[in-house]
C-alpha cells in the first residue's frame, strides 16, 4: 500500500485488526498522530480490540460516524517489509489477514505500558531448612540459569505457594529485585573464537559469511551428514550476521534440542540469545517480542512462529534439520516456516540456510535447479565414521508370537552391552499397543468422536485417541460383546518394546523416550542428557530420538520396523522413510566408536530400503525425483487438499459434490480436482472429514483460482472448509 507513513490526529487510518472481520477499518488518528504501522487499540462496537495501522483510511463510511483511534501501545510500529511479509504469506496460504496477524501478535500484555515489576533470581547460599518445595523452586530457577521469573510464573513452574518463594527470599537464598519489564538481552560477541574448522568446514563458513556480507537475498541448502558439523559451520554465519550488526535467527524443529543448542551459542558468543517457543515464560516471551522489534535481541532461537516475531534487521535465517515435518503447522494457519523463511528473507534481504543431513525432496530439487546454492559436508567431524548400514531379512528369523526383537538383532545389542556401549531400539509408534482387540468377537476398540482406534498406554494405564487426545481407562469387558477378560493387545509400542527389551536383556538399564512419557520439556531434556552421559545402556524411542540429539557412547541402532512408514499411500512415505532411517542411524557412532544400524524388514529388496542400506542418497532422490515428476506432484507440480467438516455427514458429501461439480475456476488454470472422499480418518472430535485434492502445474496461478472456487459455496452454519496448500500429511 503506498501513502503516507505518518497521520496527522483526525486523518483518516485503516486498521487491520485481529477480529474475523474481511476487510479494514475506518478511525481517525489519535490526538499526537499515528505512525503507518503503529500498533493501536480501537474501538469495535462496545469493544476495545489490537490492530495496526494498515494505510490511510478508505473514507466510504460516514465521517461523522467514524471512530478515533484510542490510543496507540508503546511498541515500535511494525515495519513495511513485515506487513508485505504478512500479505504475501496470507496470499499464499489463503489465510485471511487478522488471522496472520494474530500470528504477528503473539506476546503477551502487548497492550500494558512499560513499568516495573518484581522478579526473582537465584540468590545466595542454602536455605535454613531443606523441604521438597523449596528444592522445586531452586531447582526451576538453577535449571534456567539467569533466567528472571515474576512470582506468579515461578509459583507455576515450580508447583508451588507464592508463600514458599517468599520464606526463600527472606533468607536470601532467592534474589527478589525490581526490574524494567523488558530489558535487552546481554551482547553476544561474534569476535570471541569459534573452534577450529576443518578445510571443508571452513570452505562452506566462508562462502556463507560471504553470501551474508553481500546483504541481499539468498538460499543456501548446506548438506552434510550426521555430525559433520553444520552446526559450528552456520554459527559462523551467525557471527558475520552479528558482526554486521543485523539479527540473527535459527529455527530449531524440537523445543527439546535448544538446550544443547544455547550451550552451545553461549560457548561461542559469550552469552544466551533469547528463546521463543511454547516452554519459555510469558515475561520471557513479551520481552523477547519486544526486543525483537526494537532491536534489543540479536539472536533469536525458536520454533516456527518465531519467524513472525516483529524483528528489525533480519540478516539471516537458518532452519535446522529442514526437512522436519514439525515445520508444518497442522492446524489454524497452514503454513511451512521452511518455505515462509525464505519468503521472509526475499522480502528483507536476508540470507536462509537450510541445514540437513536429509534434505526434502522440494530443496534438493531447488538446489538441483540452481534456485539454492548447495554446500555438502560429506564426512563426519574428526575420527567419527557413519554407521554401517544392515537389512535384517525377518523371513529367515524365527521369531515366537508378540516377540519383535530378531535374534540377530539380539546378538547385536548384547555385544554391545558387553562392550560397555548403548544400544538403541527404534520404534516410531507410541504407547504399548496400537490396537486392542477381543479375541471373544473380534471386536477392536475405538474412539467415540473418532474413526480412529484407541492405543493403550500402560504407563497411563489408560486407552488414547491419537486424533483427538480422548482417554478412557482400560474396560476389562469387551465394549461390545461384554465377554470378560478377553481383550488382547495386538502390535507393539515402545512400552511393549521396553517390556520385551526387560525380558531379553534382564541386567540391562532401559530408558524409554516418547514424546507422550515426559511432563513437561524439562524433564525429557533431563532424561536426554541423563542418556548422553551414559545412564542406560539401551534407549527404547520414537522418532524424538531421530532429532539431532547427540547420544556419545551409542553405537548400534536397531530399527524395529523398517517397513512401517512404506505402507501408507502417502506420496512421501519413500521419502520420509528414508530420511527417518537415515537420521535414526545417524544416532550412532557419533564419537570415536564406529556405529551400525540393522533394519528389519520383511522386504530387504524393496528399492526405499536398498537405497537406505547403500546409502547412494543421489541415486535415490534422482529416482524419487523422477517418480514425482511423472506423476506431477510437488515438488514438480502444485497440489492443494481442501478438508470439509461438519456434524453433519449429509451436508459434507453435498458440499463437497457441489465444489467437484463447479470446478470452471480450476480448469480456467488447468487444475483438476479429485474427490469428494471420505478423508483417511472419515471422523474427528464428532465432526465427519470429506477430502478434495486439487492438482496443477507448477507455474499455475493456484491460489487465486482456489479463493474464486470455494467461493462459489455457501457454508452452513457449523461447517469448516480448510484448503492446505502443499499439504504434507493427508489425513
Ligand atoms: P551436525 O550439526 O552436522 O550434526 P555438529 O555441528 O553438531 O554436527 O558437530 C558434531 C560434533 O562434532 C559436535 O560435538 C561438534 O562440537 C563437533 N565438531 C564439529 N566440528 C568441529 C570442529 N571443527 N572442532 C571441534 N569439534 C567439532
Ligand atoms: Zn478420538
Amino acid at each position: 500500500m503506498t501513502g503516507p507513513s505518518f497521520f496527522d490526529e483526525g486523518a483518516l487510518v485503516a486498521v487491520l485488526t485481529t477480529q474475523p472481520l474481511d476487510r479494514l477499518l475506518d478511525y481517525k488518528a489519535p490526538e499526537g498522530g499515528c505512525l503507518l504501522g503503529a500498533f493501536v487499540e480501537v474501538p469495535l462496537g462496545p469493544r476495545k480490540v489490537l490492530g495496526v495501522v494498515w494505510g490511510q483510511g478508505q473514507g466510504d463510511y460516514d465521517r461523522a460516524k467514524v471512530r478515533a483511534v484510542i490510543r496507540v501501545l508503546d511498541a515500535a510500529p511494525m515495519r513495511a517489509e513485515m506487513m508485505d511479509f504478512l500479505g504475501r504469506a496470507a496470499d499464499y496460504t489463503l489465510t485471511p489477514m487478522p488471522a496472520m496477524l494474530r500470528l504477528a501478535t503473539r506476546s503477551p500484555g502487548l497492550g500494558d505500558p512499560p513499568s516495573m515489576r518484581k522478579v526473582y533470581r537465584l540468590g545466595q547460599g542454602a536455605p535454613d531448612r531443606q523441604t521438597d518445595a523449596r528444592r522445586r523452586v531452586l531447582g526451576v530457577l538453577s535449571d534456567y540459569g539467569g533466567l528472571a521469573f515474576t512470582l506468579g510464573e515461578l509459583a507455576e513452574a515450580a508447583g508451588v505457594t507464592s508463600s514458599v518463594i517468599k520464606g526463600l527470599v527472606k533468607q536470601g537464598v532467592v534474589r527478589e529485585e525490581e526490574s524494567p519489564r523488558d530489558l535487552p538481552y546481554p551482547r553476544l560477541d561474534p569476535d570471541l573464537p569459534g573452534v577450529e574448522l576443518s578445510a571443508d568446514q571452513a570452505t562452506a563458513a566462508q562462502t556463507l559469511q560471504a553470501a551474508v556480507r553481500s546483504g541481499g537475498y539468498g538460499t543456501t541448502l548446506l548438506k552434510g551428514v550426521t555430525g559433520s558439523g553444520k552446526t559450528e559451520v552456520y554459527l559462523e554465519a551467525v557471527a558475520e550476521c552479528l558482526a554486521r550488526n543485523r539479527q540473527a535467527l535459527v529455527l530449531l524443529p524440537e523445543i527439546a534440542l535448544t538446550a544443547e543448542f544455547l550451550k552451545r551459542v553461549e560457548a561461542r558468543f559469550g552469552a544466551m540469545p533469547a528463546e521463543w517457543h511454547s516452554g519459555v515464560t510469558m515475561t520471557e516471551r513479551r520481552r523477547a517480542w519486544r526486543m525483537a522489534g526494537e532491536g534489543g535481541v540479536q539472536l533469536v532461537v525458536g520454533a516456527r512462529s518465531a519467524l513472525f516475531l516483529p524483528y528489525r534487521d533480519l540478516g539471516l535465517i537458518v532452519v535446522d534439520e529442514e526437512h522436519d515435518t514439525s515445520y508444518k503447522q497442522e492446524d489454524g494457519v497452514l503454513y511451512n516456516a521452511r518455505d515462509m523463511a525464505v519468503l521472509r528473507a526475499s522480502i528483507c534481504s536476508a540470507q536462509v540456510v537450510l541445514a540437513s543431513a536429509t534434505p526434502s525432496l522440494e530443496s534438493w530439487a531447488n538446489a538441483e535447479a540452481g534456485k539454492y546454492a548447495k554446500l555438502e559436508l560429506p564426512t563426519r567431524f574428526g575420527a567419527a565414521e557413519l554407521p554401517q548400514m544392515r537389512a535384517i531379512d525377518m523371513r529367515l528369523e524365527q521369531l515366537p508370537s508378540n516377540r519383535w526383537i530378531s535374534p540377530t538383532l539380539q546378538r547385536a545389542v548384547e555385544t554391545r552391552l558387553e562392550a560397555g556401549e548403548q544400544a538403541l531400539l527404534f520404534l516410531n509408534r507410541r504407547g504399548y499397543a496400537p490396537v486392542t482387540i477381543c479375541r471373544a468377537c473380534g471386536h477392536q476398540i475405538g474412539c467415540d468422536h473418532c474413526d480412529a482406534r484407541m492405543v493403550e498406554h500402560r504407563f497411563l494405564k489408560r486407552l488414547v485417541c491419537h486424533q483427538c487426545g480422548e482417554t478412557k481407562p482400560m474396560p476389562t469387558a469387551c465394549p461390545h460383546c461384554q465377554a470378560e477378560d478377553r481383550l488382547a493387545p495386538v502390535g507393539p509400542g515402545v512400552e511393549r518394546m521396553q517390556e520385551e527389551a526387560a525380558a531379553l536383556f534382564p541386567e540391562a538399564r532401559l530408558a524409554v523416550l516418547s514424546s507422550d512419557l515426559y511432563g513437561s520439556a524439562r524433564a525429557l531434556r533431563a532424561q536426554i542428557e541423563s542418556i548422553a552421559e551414559g545412564g542406560a545402556d539401551i534407549v527404547i524411542g520414537t522418532q524424538l530420538v531421530a532429532k539431532g540429539h547427540n547420544f556419545p557412547l551409542l553405537t548400534l541402532v536397531g530399527v524395529i520396523d523398517a517397513d512401517l512408514g512404506l505402507q501408507g499411500s502417502d506420496l512421501r512415505a519413500a521419502e520420509r522413510t528414508f530420511q527417518l532411517m537415515r537420521q535414526v542411524a545417524g544416532r550412532a557412532g557419533r564419537a570415536e566408536r564406529p556405529g551400525e544400524a540393522l533394519l528389519q524388514t520383511y522386504q530387504p529388496e524393496h528399492p526405499v530400503i536398498r537405497a537406505i542400506r547403500s546409502g547412494d542418497e543421489e541415486g535415490f532422490w534422482r529416482a524419487e525425483a523422477q517418480e514425482r515428476r511423472q506423476a506431477g506432484v510437488p515438488p514438480y507440480g502444485r497440489m492443494a487438499g481442501i478438508v470439509l467438516s461438519s456434524p453433519d455427514v449429509q451436508a459434507v458429501f453435498d458440499i463437497g459434490g457441489v465444489l467437484a461439480r463447479n470446478d470452471a475456476p480450476l480448469r480456467r488454470i488447468g487444475a483438476r480436482v479429485y474427490g469428494p472422499a471420505p478423508a483417511p480418518i472419515a471422523r474427528i472430535r464428532g465432526r465427519h472429514r470429506v477430502r478434495l485434492l486439487v492438482k496443477a502445474d507448477k507455474s499455475a496461478p493456484l491460489q487465486g483460482a482456489l479463493a474464486a472456487w470455494v467461493a462459489q459455496v455457501k457454508l452452513p452454519a457449523n461447517f469448516r472448509l480448510s484448503v492446505d496448500i502443499d499439504p504434507q500429511s493427508f489425513y
